[in-house]
């Protein structure tokens, strides 16, 4: 993460700027090398909604793998319908069709896909700040130039509106839009929280015109924003959902979920080798159970709540905004977040940034709470002195 530090190893890319090596989890606790725990309040990049190594999720795993570990699409499989069942139950019976895939950006790359040759139109609608994968076709949807520019040119017809503004959504739709593409609770782009006049207006432009609403739930998605899906808070149903981060408690998957309606105007073909393989669907059938059974939703509603109470207050020449939903939350300084994130590090806690300035806090959703309790008592300390 520090940029001062070389790339080391073989590794290509910005991944290799690490200082810290870690070899165990469980729950919200990591531990390096040499023993050291540490409170794990980043979830890496919200897959850990169960935590580390989920007890439930290594069985499915396990089992899995002795019995079947890859099967191509052309067959069929018991473990594989039970979880597009398992997934379906948990949303609005509009939804009927899934798409599996193996990551977050191939979830986004099927919708565009999806939309365009649904519709038979070109241009896709998304917002400055989101963040929709690396690919390029999300990264086209994706705001940040520093992270579009050395790839230019990138897919034609993407347009980003203002992110809140429902006259800019409203006038940016038209007849040739196929897919108006938004994050409820934009994560990597600062944490900032969809209002519901916003979701409301996209989805009556995607009606009036006769586009696609698509929300990319990859990181708000199963129960990290204190409902099993974000949208449900504002009761703003979309046409396509994608989803993929701790869908599958820590293994890859993708997923992008769409109408009978949607794939009855598909044409073309759209395809994934390793999609749906028994093994990534047997541990989102465990993940999707344990966070019904633990009811994980409430539980990131409680602490998230509790998180905005215990970070009100800090002094307003330091933190700009404390914000976010459930347990995605920002807190966003007048300075750098390195050196904040540094502090965090050194008394024990690893939490993320967002952007430049945004603190973000997404631990996993069965942290306990005297460690919560401590992380958010450092938060405080590191970022206003106590
Ligand atoms: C992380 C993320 C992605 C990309 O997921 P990958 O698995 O890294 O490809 C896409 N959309 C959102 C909202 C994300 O947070």
């Amino acid at each position: 993460m520090s940029e001062a530090t070389a790339p080391t190893g073989p590794e290509f890319g910005e991944g290799t700027h690490r200082t810290l090596t870690i070899v165990r989890g469980e729950g919200a606790r990591l531990w390096d090398a040499d023993g050291r725990s540490y409170v794990d309040l980043g979830a890496s990049h919200g897959v850990g909604n169960l935590g580390a190594s989920p007890p439930e999720v290594v069985a499915a795993v396990a089992e899995q793998a002795r019995t079947l570990l890859y099967l191509g699409t052309g067959y069929g499989n018991p473990v594989r319908d039970d979880f597009l069942a398992a997934l379906l139950r948990l949303l609005p019976p509009s939804f009927g069709r899934v798409f599996l895939s193996n990551s977050g950006t191939e979830s986004v790359e099927a919708a565009i896909k999806i939309a365009r040759s649904a519709t038979g139109r070109p241009k896709v609608v998304a917002a400055m700040r989101g963040f929709h994968g690396r690919t390029l076709g999300a990264l086209s949807a994706t705001w940040r130039k520093e992270l579009r520019a050395p790839f230019e040119p990138l897919v034609p017809e993407f347009v980003h509106v203002p992110f809140n503004d429902p006259a800019a959504v409203e006038a940016a739709v038209d007849e040739r839009t196929a897919l108006v593409l938004l994050e409820p609770v934009q994560g990597e782009g600062g944490v900032h929280v969809a209002t519901g006049e916003f979701l409301r207006a996209a989805r009556a432009a995607a009606d009036r015109s006769g586009a696609l609403l698509g929300f990319d739930e990859v990181q708000t998605g199963v129960g990290r924003t204190g409902r099993m899906f974000a949208f449900e808070h504002w009761g703003v149903v979309p046409d396509v959902l994608t989803l993929a981060k701790s869908l599958a408690g820590g293994v890859p998957i993708g997923a992008t979920v769409t109408t009978p309606e949607v794939e009855a105007r598909f044409r073309g073909s759209h395809h994934s080798t390793f999609g749906g393989n028994p093994l990534a669907c047997a541990a989102g059938l465990a993940a999707l159970r344990v966070a019904v059974r633990d009811r994980l939703p409430e539980r990131a509603e409680r602490l998230g709540r509790h998180a905005l109470d215990r970070l009100a207050g800090l002094p307003s020449d330091r933190v700009r905004e404390v914000r976010g939903l459930g347990l995605l939350l920002g807190v966003d300084l007048r300075e750098r977040v390195a050196p904040a994130l540094a502090a965090l590090e050194a008394r024990g806690f690893l939490a993320l940034p967002a952007g430049a300035t945004v603190l973000r806090l997404l631990p996993p959703l069965v942290i306990e709470e005297a460690d919560w309790d401590a992380g958010l008592a450092a938060v405080r300390e590191v970022v206003a002195g106590g």
